[in-house]
């Protein structure tokens, strides 16, 4: 069976064949720390795992290298540092420790609640500073950058082929962008690979004053610590917000300080999730963090639900669908427990070497008898262990409904040692009851 992935570089599906068979070397932009992460964010995390998985069924669990970063330098980290710390009157430096920590913590927790096995590797931006400052220095002495005012910016007139990723010429960029005209800039398209910082903001000496990188540098130098300066990957990721100009910028900084060699030879990238229709946002209210989902729903259930979607497409997250990959889940853990005898059947295999095809997969699944069934849910990322949903099973919200009509009956009738037994069965079940001037509602107990 041969893989089959879509790379953006080349805007087709290819056959995929790792340099080294013995080591597979994939890279995918983490997350940014300082604030939850939202149902977008466990987009690239479900799909990466699942081709993480995918690779080390195929070449062996011990030749698969996974590398996801932690962004934790970044100027919406400082922004959130800034403004808390004056909120609480303490020193922005320990709130942007105590910001990242904290976010990194949560974020590991969820995703690991998503199924999701750790990744091989997980730089942080913080540890890498000499490897970034080494980078912007051979830069400079290559020609590919030049310093400015506190800055260095990196010139993309110095790279023939700047842009071909995006498939944009520099000057369709300048007409297609918001571009931050600075006067420091040679051209308009020159990004940050160093920037000054004042004494509130993270900073470290450089040989250009002390200061900070730029987002894009700092995912090149934790690639070239992670792996070795000039190895080429052969997988790199992230969702396709970040193919330009964050993927394209990290190309033209690794390839200028390695000598033209490529940074990753498959690039891929996931499509975006709205939730119930719309886009995503603070203002529109709609932001669901993978916390908050947690807390109602068990974590298959969460990744099921992301699978049943195509990663290149847009997806709708909505409700409904999370309820139909309960009931799914709910039956076929009943058929595959205990797992002891699975095996990956043929044609789901295919489906999910057919750049990923989960959607594909999961209809195979709903063909498959039982030891196929476990296998491919296994290879998916699930361990249909019961109590993976027993844990919140309890939301049976049409029996729910029921004790509290008959709960409602007891007390109209005054029968007060009925309506709290009713009460107290269900909160045996982890369900506590609000009463309100406008009825009895209920929620998942924490
Ligand atoms: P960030 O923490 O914003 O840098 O994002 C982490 C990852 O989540 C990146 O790979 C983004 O491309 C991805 N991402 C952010 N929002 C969404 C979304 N709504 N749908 C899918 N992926 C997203
Ligand atoms: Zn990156």
């Amino acid at each position: 069976m041969t893989l089959r992935l879509h790379n953006t570089l080349t805007r087709t599906k290819e056959d995929f064949v790792p340099q080294d068979p013995t080591n597979v070397r994939m890279y995918v932009c983490g997350p940014t720390v300082y604030d939850f992460a939202h149902i977008g964010n466990a987009r690239p995390a479900i799909v990466f795992d699942v081709l993480f998985r995918l690779l080390r069924h195929i070449y062996g669990e011990a030749h698969v290298t996974y590398v996801r970063n932690i962004t934790d330098i970044d100027d919406k980290i400082n922004a959130r540092a800034a403004e808390r710390a004056k909120d609480r009157n303490v020193p922005v430096l320990d709130m942007l420790r105590e910001i990242t920590a904290e976010t990194y913590r949560v974020y590991q927790e969820d995703v690991a609640a998503l199924g999701n096995l750790p990744a091989t590797l997980t730089p942080k931006a913080t540890e890498s500073i000499p490897g970034m400052i080494a980078m912007t220095k051979a830069l400079i002495d290559g020609g590919h950058a030049y310093a400015a005012e506190g800055h260095v910016l990196f010139d993309v007139s110095s790279k023939r082929d700047y842009g071909k990723l995006a498939k944009r010429s520099v000057d369709d960029m300048i007409a297609g962008a918001r571009v931050d005209v600075a006067p420091y800039k040679k051209n308009p398209m020159d990004f940050v690979l160093w920037k000054p910082s004042s004494d509130d903001q993270p900073g470290w000496d450089s040989p250009w004053g002390r200061g900070r990188p730029g987002w894009h540098l700092e995912c090149s130098a934790m690639i070239e610590e992670s792996f070795s300066p000039g190895e080429t990957i052969d997988i790199h990721g992230g969702g396709i917000d970040l193919m330009f100009p964050h993927h394209e910028n990290e190309i033209a900084q690794s390839e200028c300080a390695h000598h033209g060699a490529p940074l990753a030879r498959y690039w891929m990238h996931n499509g975006f999730l709205n939730v119930e229709g719309e886009k995503m946002s603070k203002s529109l209210g709609n932001f669901v963090t993978i916390h908050e989902l947690l807390a109602d729903w068990p974590g298959d259930v969460l990744r099921f639900n992301m699978l049943r979607s195509h990663y290149r497409q847009p997806m709708d997250w909505t409700i409904a669908g999370m309820r139909e990959s309960w009931n799914t889940l709910e039956r076929w853990y009943a058929r595959t427990e205990p797992l002891a005898n699975w095996r990956v059947g043929e044609t789901f295999l295919e489906a999910v070497s057919d750049d990923l095809n989960t959607p594909q997969a999961i209809a195979e699944l709903h063909q498959a008898g039982d030891e196929e069934l476990a296998g491919g849910l296994r290879l998916l990322g699930f361990n249909p262990a019961p109590e993976r949903l027993a844990s919140k099973k309890i939301v049976d919200t049409v029996e729910i409904e029921r004790a509290i009509e008959a709960r409602n009956t007891a007390r109209k009738a005054k029968d007060f040692k009925e309506s709290d037994r009713i009460r107290d069965e269900l909160l045996a079940q982890g369900i506590v009851l609000k009463d309100g001037p406008s009825g009895t509602t209920w929620e998942v107990k924490r």
